[in-house]
């Protein structure tokens, strides 16, 4: 057979020959904007164009704070084609995170929203590498900033070459992208994603038994594009000719259904929290989703009675998935197989609650403590994958030799696996709170907590919260000149200055002892009952 290197430059090529009438949809903060994929294969090869002459060279990275919009869709392909790597940077993290993960990438250039300016301005005077910031936004909008220097995306793109020719001697091995996922303790660690790893997980993505992406849908990720690269959505759908619907920033349930109905959505993405807040809209308004033909739901367990909502009572099939960072991310994904479509209602319900079974392509193996478990839907393990859209290692960092052993992917996920290959997430080895598809890091705040004089000892747990997921509780145990003089309230003002809002533990509960383990370490899953009660007298 031939060996043609699997590069990204091919999925650019494709919709520039074949679907240049086909559409993307964009909400920014100035309205909805469209463009035909002509429009925005040639706005990709004059950002290529301007980032060269910027001065990038092959292999540098070049980081993007940005919501889901076109601008961020053509840095997706003009960065990777360029021979550069895409450095999608989440948002939601602290100041001291994002400059963090920006020294360590050594990101040479930001192309920043102008909304996201303010926080960027935080961390200008930490940031090592960076040697321009471009602003994305329309000139009429470009902020007041203290960055410098500064370009303007649209200033930038009206002079640079439209015919700009990228380079062929990309590698499909070669860097395309990265990501960093947060960690239970320190650092968040980068993913790099090479071109054929974005290929391959692309093609998984059309594959009629995963999501069965195609030219005909109208496909909308809600899922951010600083989250996992969207889950893959944008690439595959530019490559497929897909017509795409970016959602833009703080947008609502109730824009989020009138996107859906207005531009006709036939397939969307997006984690469990946004798909209840749809749910509430579509039971209080009156919408026509009769475009869609699933939402894809993954990044935390769907429960099952959301399952049902979306089914029963809006005719809408919901498709729970599972992945993560590290894994591009889609590994298994919940389709009934055909001899399972006559089941009765619950026992369907109760599989399709499941996160489902392998994609093709990939290899997992459930390891418990006697070695691979049996499928039988009841011995736990922990998930272990490989692949080829699989990360071997984490960027630069010695924490790869934890979760990457004898040539496998170790996730810290705690799964069974049923006689049929469905895969159930039970729990998660590692104590990360997954709060509205964001990660709250436990340890993090409960060194914070012990850091106050009068904490004793503190461990923060997450407790099942209906909108988001979970959210963290900490639980706290004073020191005994301290007990019955420090309050709530005093300990979350002192936790407030040193994280994000949305990190603030919902409650503090006052406990004599904190259960551990035989080593020691504290035992969080009787914890999370006891508060529970707790939370519930
Ligand atoms: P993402 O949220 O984009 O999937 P992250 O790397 O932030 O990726 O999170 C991955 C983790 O999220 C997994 O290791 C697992 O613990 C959890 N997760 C992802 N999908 C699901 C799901 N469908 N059900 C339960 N947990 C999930």
């Amino acid at each position: 057979m031939m060996q043609t290197a699997l590069t990204m430059t091919q999925m650019i090529e494709r919709a520039e020959k074949f679907f240049p009438k086909k559409q993307v949809v964009s909400r920014t903060a100035s309205g909805i904007h469209k463009f035909t994929y002509k429009q925005i294969t040639e706005r990709m090869r004059r950002l290529a164009s301007s980032l060269e002459k910027l001065g990038i060279s092959k292999g540098e990275r070049i980081g993007t704070l940005a919501w889901n919009h076109h601008r961020h869709l053509e840095a997706y392909f003009a960065i990777p084609c360029m021979g550069a790597v895409l450095h999608t940077i989440n948002i939601r993290l602290s100041p001291q995170h994002i400059s963090f993960i920006i020294n360590h990438a050594e990101d040479q250039i930001l192309l920043v929203d102008s909304d996201i300016v303010p926080l960027l301005e935080k961390c200008a005077s930490e940031l090592k590498t960076v040697k321009a910031y471009i602003i994305m936004t329309d000139e009429k909008e470009l902020p007041k900033t203290t960055l410098s220097p500064v370009y303007h995306y649209e200033n930038l793109l009206s002079e640079a070459d439209p015919t700009f020719q990228y380079p062929n001697d990309i590698d499909e091995n070669d860097p395309a992208g990265m990501c960093y996922t947060s960690a239970t303790t320190g650092n968040p660690k980068g993913v790099v994603y090479s071109h054929r790893g974005i290929l391959l997980h692309s093609m998984a993505l059309g594959l009629a038994d995963s999501a069965a992406l195609s030219e005909k849908d109208i496909a909308m990720p809600v899922v951010p594009m600083f989250h996992a690269n969207a889950w893959g959505m944008p690439f595959a759908a530019v490559w497929f000719g897909t017509s795409l619907v970016l959602p833009g920033p703080y947008f609502t349930p109730k824009l989020i259904a009138e996107l859906i109905e207005q531009e006709q959505v036939t397939i969307t993405a997006g984690v469990p929290t946004i798909w209840l807040g749809l749910l509430k809209e579509l039971d209080e308004g009156s919408y026509d989703m009769s475009s869609l033909r699933g939402v894809l739901c993954g990044g935390s367990a769907a429960p099952k009675g959301l399952i049902k909502s979306y089914e029963q009572r809006h005719n809408i099939p919901f498709i729970h998935a599972y992945g993560m960072t590290e894994t591009s991310p889609l590994v298994v994904i919940s389709n009934l197989k055909s001899y399972q479509v006559g089941l009765d209602e619950e026992e369907r319900l109760e599989i399709r609650a499941k996160q489902g079974i392998l994609v093709p392509g990939l290899d997992i193996k459930v390891v418990g403590q006697n070695g691979e478990v049996q499928w039988d839907g009841k011995e736990m393990g922990e998930l272990c994958i490989k692949g080829p859209w699989i990360a071997s290692e984490y960027y630069h960092d010695e924490r790869t030799k934890d979760a990457f052993r004898d040539g496998w992917l170790h996730t810290g996920d705690v799964v069974t696996i049923d006689e049929e290959g469905f895969v159930k997430i039970v729990d998660r080895t590692k104590d990360l709170i997954k709060s509205g598809g964001e990660w709250i890091s436990s340890v993090d705040l409960e060194n914070a907590l012990m850091a106050h004089e009068a904490v004793f000892e503190a461990a923060v747990v997450a407790v099942p919260h209906e909108q988001w997921q979970e959210r963290p509780i900490g639980c706290v145990v004073l020191k005994e000149a301290y007990k019955g003089k420090t309050s709530k309230e005093e300990l979350l003002d002192f936790l407030k200055p040193q994280f994000a809002k949305w990190w603030i533990p919902n409650d503090i509960v006052f406990l004599d002892d904190i259960p551990k383990t035989s080593v020691g370490k504290f035992l969080k899953m009787s914890l999370r009952d006891q508060v529970q009660k707790d939370l519930l007298r």
